[in-house]
């Protein structure tokens, strides 16, 4: 794990006390903040995003399994598939907030 110098912005190692490049003193405070709580978010965030493409994907298997049944055309099948990606897209953005 990696942490940046806030004061010119070297890559340091995560329990640096000193930047080996400037010599900023490196804060126990911006470590915890920067460091930490970003990854515990972030993990979370990848955990829920994951979920629901499970549920999703799940949905659209169910879906395609219903369209393969109802013997649609083509295009048809391209058109639904194509409105599913929207969604896709749109859940992945509001999840990034
Ligand atoms: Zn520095």
């Amino acid at each position: 794990m990696f942490m940046f110098c806030p004061k010119c912005g070297s890559k340091l190692k995560a329990d640096a006390l000193f930047c080996g490049e400037c010599g900023e003193e490196i804060r126990e405070i911006e470590r915890t903040n920067s460091g930490e709580q970003n990854v515990k978010n972030s993990i979370e965030e990848k955990n829920k995003l994951e979920e629901t493409n499970i549920l999703l994907f799940k949905q659209i298997k169910d879906l395609e399994e219903r369209i393969v049944s109802l013997e649609c055309k083509q295009d048809k099948l391209v058109k639904i598939i194509g409105t599913i990606g929207e969604i896709l897209g749109s859940v992945e953005s509001s999840l990034s907030c």
